[in-house]
């Protein structure tokens, strides 16, 4: 019997887990108890790592479509094939010919944080999409227009806090998202213990709303008017206070200025919270010794999403909570921070919109374009039109929106490639599908989500299983070799060499750096016997703020702890000012459209949205047995009030209909729902044929972007309106036989 310590690669939180093997067999999951972040926490999802290592399902080996049929080929074949499709396609069409999406779970893949970007960059395609944009990139748009990254977003420095305000997240069942905090039950109770106060305020009762001091049920959509009344309700009480946060701010006066009017009883009629609730939340928040406003995908996936992530920031600065223990901090990551050091407060800030999408003009945002446009760059004949599509360990025919039209566009493709571990709903359309090796057959380091952790640590996480695969890294460089027209057989090595001397020398020319003028060759010497991602990552840690290396991380398997937030200010910033731009001029002219929504009338009609389940993160995850055991959990929620009005009943079905589609679900009343508003859970539906999930199948589900009409999306960012999306119920009556 043997013992790994893991770094669990399921969701944000990043626990540590306690892995017990005999051979290739994997005896046991339970939480590492001396983890520096988890200390013992995990969730019912860890436990599908073992059935994951089992899953029958899983690819083994690359599959080719034959006469039809998607065939078991060997590694050589199925590079010849992609290089056969997609080659004359780059060379006739050009590189924007090709589109990528890019799924979730590449967010917690050190393989494909270190060597997605290369073949990316080979491959030179302005088509890129990602899941991003049917998630939290409103927030990632607000925080690089005020603070100068996309990594700079602010975190609710839970563990000190005196006072928490939760819009639109669920972190007890999600442990945090763009908030690394595992076991937030825990650290919720403690908030409360210590004398301080948790409000949520969401069109549900959430888990975390059960556990907190205060819910407030909000219209969907209407998160952007509360923090708007909010903020006037600060200028008008004389409750401003930024406090140390005074000499870092840029245009103050035209944030009071661009808000003037959103007054709490305005605001009441479109959100559903009464003013005098909406300025004490107000006077709570500014009254608190510290204090933080922190809001997730209820608030992102609408159609302020950008506006409310920035109100949010904006009231974290109006009250002087904003990098102050207890307020809203700045992590400081080991590896990966791109706004770590060096440059005393000033970049260049963001640019954003530096390409259009062709059918619809939605701008670029750091690199890629808005989901909700990829199947019209695909069915849109045209100069440019979209003829293949690669897809990163991604699902978009469940996850992004009008999932018809896209599974319709794709199955019009010239070429497809996936790279992943099933044949899911959207990789049965693909050509060629390249697997990739399960978690435990491959090292893990959190590069993106220690960003975003509550506490700052490193744990470093080598594969418990030799692989049977080849390696990530190893496919994606190949990958890089043939659109780079390399063809189907290029030097991985040589092409590593190049992937950390560019590194390296790009390091080597940073001021500030620690090896800043250094000979970039000596320092990849110093890396030696290292390859692929562990000698990047080994760079990157060696090259950040604590100055770590990897061997330092490979002697404490269970992390090592750098230590609570401290503040980050002005060093952090990268506005071009140096200061905090807490009136980007892209944000105040987008004002305008919410200020209409205040004259909007309230026409009654019925509102979907998601929620976030304990036991599922990603699609995939329903093929685990031990996530979708147990009863039916994707169900309708609706109030008993609209049920009895609209003739729904508990365990019967209901007709769901949009502008875009319609489909069926079962119906489960509850409470914890406001009344006007419905509730689906995303990733679900999972009953097309060709696809290889058998337990999947078994539970099936509804996909509620079907739902989802494309055309919604954030005016800043581009991210799709998955909630508030106007629908219609109707019962649907069983047959009756003859
Ligand atoms: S909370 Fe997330 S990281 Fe922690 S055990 Fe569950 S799935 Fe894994």
């Amino acid at each position: 019997m043997a013992v790994h310590y893991r770094t669990c690669p399921f969701c944000e939180a990043t626990c540590g887990l306690e892995v017990e093997t005999q051979g290739r067999e994997v005896i046991s999951v339970r939480g590492d108890e001396d983890d520096v972040l988890s200390r013992g926490f995990l969730c019912p999802k860890a436990h599908g790592l073992k059935q994951l290592h089992e899953d029958p399902d899983r690819l083994t080996t690359p599959l080719i479509r034959r006469d039809g049929e998607l065939v078991e080929a060997g590694w050589d074949e199925a590079f010849e094939e992609i290089d056969r499709r997609l080659s004359p396609l780059l060379a006739e069409h050009g590189k924007n010919s090709v589109a990528v999406y890019i799924g979730n779970p590449n967010a917690h893949n050190l393989s494909a944080l270190l060597y997605g970007p290369v073949w990316l960059r080979a491959l030179g395609t302005q088509n890129v999409y990602s899941a991003s944009t049917v998630d939290q990139m409103p927030k990632q748009v607000s925080a690089g227009l005020m603070f100068g990254t996309m990594l700079s977003v602010p975190v609710p420095d839970v563990d000190r806090t005196d006072h928490l305000l939760i819009l639109g997240a669920n972190p007890l069942v999600s442990n945090g998202s763009l908030l690394t905090a595992p076991d937030m039950r825990g650290r919720l109770r403690r908030i409360r213990e210590r004398g301080g106060k948790v409000v949520v305020v969401d069109p549900r009762r959430t888990r975390t709303a059960e556990a907190a001091d205060e819910h407030h049920f909000i219209r969907p959509g209407t998160d952007a008017l509360l923090l708007a009344a909010m903020v006037c309700t600060l200028v008008d009480e004389g409750l401003v206070e930024l406090g140390p946060l005074a000499g870092h701010v840029n245009g103050l006066d035209e944030v009071l200025a661009c808000l003037t009017g959103f007054t709490p009883e305005r605001a009441a009629a479109a959100c559903g919270i009464e003013a005098d609730e909406t300025r004490r939340l107000a006077r709570e928040l500014a009254a608190a010794p510290s204090a933080a406003v922190y809001a997730r995908i209820g608030t992102c996936t609408q159609e302020f999403g950008t506006l409310a992530s920035w109100l949010v920031d904006v009231l974290n600065v109006l009250t002087g909570n904003l990098d102050r223990e207890g307020g809203a901090m700045f992590p400081l990551a080991a590896a990966g921070q791109k706004n770590a050091s060096g440059a005393g407060g000033k970049g260049r800030g963001v640019r954003l919109g530096r390409w259009h999408s062709r059918v619809r003009g939605l701008a670029e945002t750091y690199g890629e374009l808005p989901v909700a446009c990829l199947a019209e760059e695909i069915d849109t004949p045209g100069e440019g039109q979209v003829r293949a599509l690669i897809t990163v360990a991604g699902n978009p025919v469940i996850s992004t929106p009008h999932a018809q039209r896209l599974e319709d566009a794709i199955e019009g493709l010239d070429f497809m490639l996936a790279v992943d571990i099933y044949v899911n709903e959207t990789t049965r359309h693909a050509d060629v599908i390249l697997p990739a090796p399960e978690p435990l057959e491959k090292a893990h380091y959190d590069l993106a989500l220690y960003q975003l952790a509550v506490h700052n640590v490193a744990n470093y996480s080598p594969p418990v299983f030799e692989g049977e695969l080849p390696a990530e890294w190893e496919t994606f460089l190949r990958l890089a070799g043939v659109v780079a027209g390399q063809g189907p057989h290029a030097d991985l090595q040589a092409l590593d060499d190049l992937v950390i001397a560019t590194l390296a020398g790009r390091e080597v020319a940073t001021e500030g750096s620690p090896v800043a003028g250094r000979d970039p060759g000596e320092l990849v010497a110093e890396l030696e016997p290292r390859r692929g991602p562990e000698r990047l990552l080994d760079f990157m840690l060696r090259t950040g703020p604590y100055g770590l290396t990897l061997d330092e991380l490979e002697r404490h398997p269970h992390g090592v702890d750098l230590g609570p937030h401290k503040p980050r200010l002005p060093d952090l910033l990268r506005t071009a000012s140096g200061k905090i731009e807490l009136a980007p001029a892209e944000i105040v002219a987008d004002v305008e459209r919410l200020r209409a929504v205040l004259e909007r009338e309230r026409n009654g009609a019925m509102v979907l949205i998601g929620r976030r389940q304990l036991r599922s993160n990603n699609s995939w995850m329903h093929n685990l047995p031990a996530l979708v055991k147990g009863r039916d959990r994707c169900t309708l929620h609706v109030h008993p009030d609209d049920a009895a009005r609209l003739g729904l009943e508990d365990g019967g079905r209901a007709e769901v209909s949009s502008a875009v589609g319609s489909i069926e679900a079962p119906v489960e009343l509850t409470d914890g729902i406001m009344p006007g508003v419905v509730s689906i859970p995303h990733g679900w539906g999972h009953d097309a044929s060709g696809v290889r999930m058998n337990v999947a199948r078994e539970h099936a589900g509804v996909n509620s972007n079907l739902l989802a009409d494309e055309t919604k999306v954030d005016a800043l960012s581009g991210n799709a309106v998955l909630n508030g999306i106007p629908v219609e119920l109707i019962p649907v009556r069983a047959a009756v036989s003859a």
